[in-house]
C-alpha cells in the first residue's frame, strides 16, 4: 500500500521549459508575432522528419486535416473511409468539408484501420482513405497505399499522435497524398496549439498555403476563397525548440514502453507489427476483466490512466442517424477495443521509480474486480 502516499503520476506531462519560454519571449519582444520567419523555419526543420516533404504549418491538427480535404476539393457527395476508433477530429474534418465519413474496423493488434475492411468499404463515391496512426503505431501504409493506387484514391494520413513513427524505415506523413500532424500540448511534441501538413505534391502545398491565409500569396491579391488557419510565430518558435528534443523523447518513450512490456503480466501489453516503429504517444493495454475497477484501482495507487476512446466515433451524437441510432456499421474490433483499452503513463519524464510503480500497479489492478 506504499503507493497510496506516493506522488500522483499524471497520464501526460507537457513540457514548457526555459528554452520554450525564452523562444516565445524572443519572438514577443521582436514585435513580429504572426506567421513569419519562425513559421518558415519550423516548416523547413520539420521536413527532416518526413523525408523532405513540403511542410505547411497551421493552427491545429484538426485544421490540418480540414484544410487538406478542402485543398483536395472534397465535399458533399464524397465518401472518405476513416476508422471509427479514433479521436473525433478525424471524422469531424470530413464532415466540416461536407463529405461523409465511412467508418471501418481496425486491426486488433495495432488498433489501426484494417486494410481489408477499407477495400470492402469502397464505393463509386469514395475519394479518399484516412488512416490514423493511433497511439503512435503506424497504420499498415504499404497495404493501404496499394489499395489506394488500385482504386485511384487520395490518402490523408492522420499522424496527430505519431511524430517520428515509421513503417519499414519510412516515416509516417511521407506515404500518403498528405500527412497531418498535431502540436497540442499532450502530443509527442507541441507548439501550445498547432498542426503541420506534409506532402510531396508542390501544387497541393501551394494550395494549402493559399487556403490557410485567405487565399493570398501576395497581400490583397486574393486568388481563391481561403480561411485563416495560420500558425503564429510565437507558436512556431516553441515548436522549433520542441522539435530539437523529439528524437530523445521518442527514444525515452520507447525505452519506457520496453520496461512496461517486460514487467506487465496482469494486462495485455500493446503488440507492434512487423517493420513498425511505434512512438508510443500512448501505451495502451487491454483489460479483459473489469476495466472500470482496474482504472479505479490504478487511480487509488496514484497512477494516472485514461480510456482513449470509450465511445467510437460512429456512436457519438453527431454521427448517429436521424432517429438517434448508430448507422449500419459492423465494427466488432472497434467495439471490443473501446470496451477493453486503458492507457498508462509512458511519457519521457517518467523516472525509473515511477515506471516500476506503473508496472506494479498494472499487475495489481489487472486482477481488480
Ligand atoms: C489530437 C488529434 C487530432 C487533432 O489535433 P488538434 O491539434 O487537437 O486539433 C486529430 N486526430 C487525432 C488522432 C488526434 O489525436
Amino acid at each position: 500500500m506504499s503507493g497510496l502516499n506516493a506522488e500522483f503520476i499524471p497520464p501526460a506531462r507537457p513540457v514548457i521549459g526555459e528554452a520554450e519560454i525564452e523562444a516565445a519571449v524572443r519572438v514577443l519582444r521582436s514585435g513580429r508575432v504572426v506567421q513569419g520567419p519562425e513559421v518558415a523555419a519550423f516548416e523547413a526543420e520539420f521536413a527532416e522528419l518526413v523525408s523532405g516533404r513540403h511542410c505547411v504549418a497551421v493552427n491545429s491538427g484538426t485544421s490540418a486535416l480540414q484544410l487538406t480535404l478542402m485543398a483536395l476539393g472534397f465535399g458533399p457527395g464524397d465518401e472518405i473511409v476513416v476508422p471509427s476508433f479514433s479521436f473525433a477530429a478525424s471524422a469531424n474534418a470530413v464532415r466540416l468539408v461536407g463529405a461523409e465519413p465511412v467508418f471501418v474496423d481496425i486491426e486488433p493488434g495495432s488498433f489501426c484501420i484494417d486494410p481489408a475492411a477499407v477495400e470492402a468499404a469502397i464505393t463509386p463515391r469514395t475519394v479518399a482513405i484516412m488512416p490514423v496512426h493511433l497511439y503512435g503505431h503506424p497504420a499498415a501504409m504499404d497495404r493501404l497505399m496499394a489499395i489506394a493506387e488500385r482504386h485511384g484514391l487520395a490518402v490523408v494520413e492522420d499522424a496527430a499522435q505519431a511524430h517520428g513513427a515509421a513503417l519499414n524505415g519510412q516515416p509516417v506523413g511521407s506515404f500518403g497524398t498528405a500527412g497531418c500532424f498535431s502540436f497540442y500540448p499532450t502530443k509527442n511534441m507541441h507548439s501550445l496549439e498547432g498542426g503541420m501538413i506534409t506532402t510531396a505534391d508542390a501544387e497541393l502545398a501551394r494550395t494549402l498555403r493559399l487556403l490557410r491565409n485567405q487565399g493570398m500569396e501576395q497581400r490583397y491579391a486574393n486568388e481563391i476563397v481561403g480561411a485563416n488557419m495560420r500558425m503564429t510565430d510565437v507558436a512556431a518558435a516553441i515548436g522549433r525548440v520542441q522539435l530539437t528534443q523529439l528524437a530523445g523523447w521518442t527514444e525515452q518513450r520507447r525505452a519506457n514502453a520496453k520496461v512496461l512490456d517486460s514487467r506487465i503480466t496482469g494486462m495485455v501489453t500493446p503488440p507492434v507489427a512487423d517493420g513498425a516503429l511505434h512512438v508510443y504517444h500512448q501505451y495502451t493495454v487491454r483489460v479483459t476483466g473489469d476495466r472500470d475497477a482496474a482504472s479505479q484501482r490504478l487511480t487509488e495507487l496514484g497512477i494516472g490512466n485514461a480510456v482513449y476512446y470509450p465511445t467510437p466515433i460512429h456512436r457519438l451524437k453527431p454521427y448517429l442517424t436521424e432517429d438517434g441510432k448508430p448507422g449500419p456499421w459492423e465494427l466488432p474490433e472497434t467495439e471490443r477495443a473501446a470496451a477493453e483499452v486503458l492507457s498508462l503513463p509512458v511519457h519521457p519524464s517518467l523516472s525509473p521509480d515511477e515506471l516500476e510503480r506503473i508496472a506494479d500497479g498494472a499487475n495489481t489492478a489487472g486482477g481488480a474486480r
